[in-house]
């Protein structure tokens, strides 16, 4: 595998790359929700401007700017003011409390924090005691220090830029322990860019509806950069709005979403092959398209949604093909330039094709480390230098990569290890089932019990002997359920994550 093949492409930063690809310049390039547009040029001279923002309040090459501020063009602009200045973009989510803030400035020591007007009070504090001191402001309409502060100046570019230094840490969700920031480089970013523009087929005529948050990797980077760098525009929404799409789709060409996006449209009545026949492409991913929503997805419009895979630490890894067979349940094919193995979790050592074992990922889309912490990044990287993603999966004799689990979410009961998934794709299959999610819980005598947590489809009633008597028969004894729980809704993240761990803590102490 090869990480220098990005030599040959001339580019020496991100930055460099999208003014090179991205095409004419005068392009437009967003139009908002709240009726603004902007073209590449005012974006680039908005980012740049910024930039000179940060450099005046005495941020140099390498210093982080933390944001957490509402979804809007100007949010990306900060962190394109990174890429053109050298800094490195740390993008916190919105509903991060001031304790978690605190956390997050002191291990990070941003330069400048960029807050919403309506947070400063309560966060001005919070960096004061980080060492932060610059407080810079922005909201969703265009407003705050940060505009007033860099309308005057000049753009900033900072020349020395190169394809390995940083741009942006990304804190992982961490629904174990402490989140860990994931560094990545402009060749992290850049090249994965390149990848999806190629393997998706972007050109300029694209128009991307964008409604993912960009505090995240899939809205800030993987929607974002793939327009950029082919040379296409979005339709550029501060949140996802299934009536707002519905209206949206006979202007664009395609849709980037997490799995609950399509839940959503499918619940819509106005949902038919006519009112999608302008999409070229439908994209999922962040957290398993159950195979069911593909589809019933397929069934209403006439189109394979194409289910990808990546992550903070790697960006995308795999993907669906757009020409050939999108297979339901599966994330495809590792994308160009990029490994992906299944071996054994404890010996690195590649597992035969259709064995489940650990996913490993190499390449140039891969960070460079996690900020600060040498010991959990030698954790997680092979001695031959592979990453280890942390979730389980296996390879077809065909190459397509299919996601079993988290590492952490296998249950191992009595010595023996269960899939959740292969337990809640049967109970999800069975009349009146919409969802489920398969936990370990304590266990005096197994140590964990498998435990299910199911929802109703709208009307059904569920029984927890039935459910248990309709799968018995298709399960080894020790992949057996002890315990079924009926709930309204499984609790969700913003980009449509199973919380498990929230699960494992409400029903703590059923076995205890
Ligand atoms: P994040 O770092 O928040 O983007 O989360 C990355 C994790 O989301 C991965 O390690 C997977 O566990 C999960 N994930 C992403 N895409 C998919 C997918 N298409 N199917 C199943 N899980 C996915």
């Amino acid at each position: 595998m090869s990480n220098t093949w990005h030599r040959g492409l001339g580019a020496k930063n991100l930055a460099a790359l999208a003014v090179e690809k991205g095409g004419e310049q005068n392009r437009p390039l967003f139009e908002c929700d709240d009726g603004r547009e902007f073209t590449f040029r005012e974006f680039w001279d908005m980012a740049g401007r910024f930039a000179a923002a940060f450099a005046k309040a005495g941020a140099v090459r390498g210093d982080r700017i933390a944001a957490q501020v509402d979804k809007s063009v100007e949010a990306l602009a900060a962190f394109w003011a990174c890429a053109r200045g050298g800094f490195v973009f740390l993008p916190l989510n919105t509903a991060y409390t001031p304790a978690e803030v605190s956390y997050f400035l002191n291990d990070a020591a941003p330069h400048v924090f960029l807050v919403s007007p309506a947070k400063r009070a309560e966060l001005e504090g919070v960096a004061r005691a980080a060492n932060c001191l610059h407080l810079l402001t922005l909201d969703d309409r265009g407003g705050g220090t940060l505009i007033e502060q860099s309308q005057k100046l000049d753009p900033f570019e900072h020349q020395g830029t190169g394809w390995d230094d940083l741009v942006a840490i990304l804190y992982t969700s961490g629904t174990t322990g402490r989140s860990k920031g994931a560094m990545l480089s402009h060749g992290n970013l850049a090249s994965n860019a390149l990848a999806l523009v190629e393997t998706w087929e972007f050109t300029p005529d694209d128009c991307l509806i964008h409604a993912l948050p960009v505090y995240h990797t899939h809205g800030l980077f993987t929607a974002t950069n793939t327009l950029l760098l082919s040379g296409g525009r979005m339709l550029f929404r501060r949140k996802f709005d299934a009536d707002d799409v519905m209206r949206l789709l006979p202007r664009a060409t395609c849709l980037m979403g997490v799995p609950t996006f399509y839940t959503r449209l499918l619940q819509h009545p106005a949902l038919t092959r006519a009112a999608t026949a302008h999409i070229r492409l439908f994209v999922s991913g962040s957290a398993p398209l159950l195979a069911e929503t593909h589809r019933a997805f397929s069934e209403r419009t006439g189109q394979a949604i194409l289910e990808r895979y990546g992550m903070t630490e790697t960006s995308m890894n795999a993907s669906n093909p757009y020409s050939g067979d999108r297979r339901p349940g599966s994330v495809g094919l590792p994308l160009p330039h990029i490994s992906v193995r299944v071996a054994d979790p404890v010996t690195h050592v590649a597992l035969p094709v259709e064995t489940d074992g650990m996913i490993e990922v190499s390449g140039p889309n891969v960070f460079k480390g996690y900020w600060r912490n040498p010991e959990k990044t030698a954790e997680d990287f092979t001695q031959d230098g592979w990453f280890v993603t942390g979730d389980l999966g296996r390879i077809s004799e065909d190459g397509y990569v299919t996601i079993s689990g988290r590492a952490k979410d296998l249950v191992i009961t009595g010595g023996f290890n269960v899939y959740p998934k292969e337990v809640e794709e049967l109970i999800d299959a069975l009349p009146g089932v919409a969802e489920s999610a398969v936990i370990g819980l304590p266990h005096g005598d197994f140590g964990e019990a498998v435990t299910v947590v199911v929802v109703p489809e709208q009307g059904a009633v569920l029984d927890e002997a039935a459910i248990l008597a309709a799968i018995r028969p298709k399960l080894a004894g020790f992949k057996l359920p002890k315990r079924v729980f009926v709930v309204d809704a499984l609790p969700r993240n913003a980009m449509g994550k199973v919380q498990k761990a929230e699960l494992r803590r409400s029903y703590a102490s059923t076995y205890q």
